[in-house]
């Protein structure tokens, strides 16, 4: 499988504009979404709870982490790449900053690129804080400068963490402070897809002359696993397995060793050294990789997001001890709801 089917910008760019459109949407002729804590009631479009439904707000929130989980289970960090805030808006804030850096002289960009940040911020801020009182009023508020209390408060730091954190400490949260990050390995197992490297087809990597074929064109081919994974070793260890050795040109493989795949990856991680536990899946080093090896006129990338035995040649199995336990406690609390809502 390569990674990812279709553009990177799209799932975020398509999750951002439904967050901003969400609080505006009308149902019957009231906002459609609106978590009314003053009032004491939730309206989700069409369904209105009260406090004494808050077994129902519980158990819809543990359905949506349970098959938060199973998802992970069976697809990988999909959700971590490609549809978490943390993600969504770290990376509409690094495209800001790319764009500011390449567009204006640095003695303005500074500045240019925090006012733009900052409007994202109060932006984001107000469309969340639109989802617990009526949105319409709020903005109205907002622009007539009559917003107090705790309103106030509230935009004011929803708007501080989202420039706070999608504007300094983007991965760091991923890496070091989001929850559900250390809790994946819990649900991944050999089946589960992740970003793998092809050994077998780059290795071993180093620069080439100019004009050397890849190695399905000059006939070396694929290395077999063994000697694959050596390579990768020697490469990821050199302290341990001594001076790197050198290769004549036309016994190395596909990876040109450019760096292009830990340059483009916002951990800076390096995926040919194995699985990376930290990796979230964004594809972004598939694409670096990709457009390497098109350039070189190898072929496809080097990087792609895969299951680990699928890759070592094992037959792929749908249903796992992991997978069972997710389904069962997925199809429980479904279950329960459904008594709960017919008793
Ligand atoms: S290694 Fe880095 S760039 Fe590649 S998918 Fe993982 S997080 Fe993204
Ligand atoms: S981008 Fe591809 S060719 Fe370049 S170092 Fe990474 S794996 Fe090798």
């Amino acid at each position: 499988m390569t990674h990812p089917p279709l553009p990177r910008w799209l799932a975020p760019a398509a999750l951002l504009t439904l967050f901003h459109l969400l609080p505006w949407l009308q149902w019957d002729g009231r906002q459609a979404l609106l978590l009314d804590l003053g009032a004491r009631r939730f309206d989700l479009f069409g369904l209105t709870l009260w406090p004494q439904d808050v077994g129902v707000v519980l158990g819809l929130l543990a359905v949506l982490a349970t098959g938060l989980a199973l998802f992970t289970h069976l697809l990988g960090r999909l959700w971590c790449g490609h549809a978490c805030p943390q993600t969504l808006w770290g990376t509409a804030f690094a495209w800001v900053e790319g764009a500011t850096r390449r567009l204006l002289p640095a003695a303005v960009e500074p500045l240019v690129r925090h006012l733009l940040w900052a409007a994202i911020a109060l932006w984001t801020a107000l469309t969340f804080v639109g989802l617990f009182t009526p949105v319409g009023d709020l903005l109205t508020r907002a622009t007539h400068g009559a917003l107090k209390g705790w309103e106030l408060f509230w935009l004011l730091f929803y708007a501080v963490t989202t420039w706070g954190n999608a504007g300094f400490l983007r991965r760091e949260v991923c890496r070091t402070l989001c929850p559900f990050a250390r809790f994946q390995p819990l649900l991944q197992d050999v089946h589960t897809p992740r970003m793998l490297y092809l050994a077998p087809r780059g290795e071993p990597r180093g620069p080439r002359p100019a004009g050397l074929g890849g190695v399905q064109a000059r006939g070396r081919g694929l290395l077999d696993a063994t000697t694959a994974a050596d390579y990768v070793f020697r490469a990821a260890h050199p302290t341990l397995s001594g001076s790197t050795a050198r290769f004549a040109a036309d016994r190395l493989g596909d990876c040109l060793d450019c760096g292009a795949c830990v340059a483009a990856c916002p951990l800076a991680l390096d995926v040919r050294d194995g699985p990376q536990a930290d990796c979230l899946a964004c594809g972004a080093c598939a694409d670096a990789c990709g457009n390497v090896q098109r350039k070189a006129g190898f072929g496809t990338s080097l990087i792609r997001y895969r299951r680990p035995h699928a890759q070592a040649g094992q037959p792929w199995r749908l249903l796992r001890p992991r997978t069972l336990i997710l389904l069962g406690l997925l199809a429980a609390l479904l279950l329960l709801g459904v008594w709960r809502l017919l008793g």
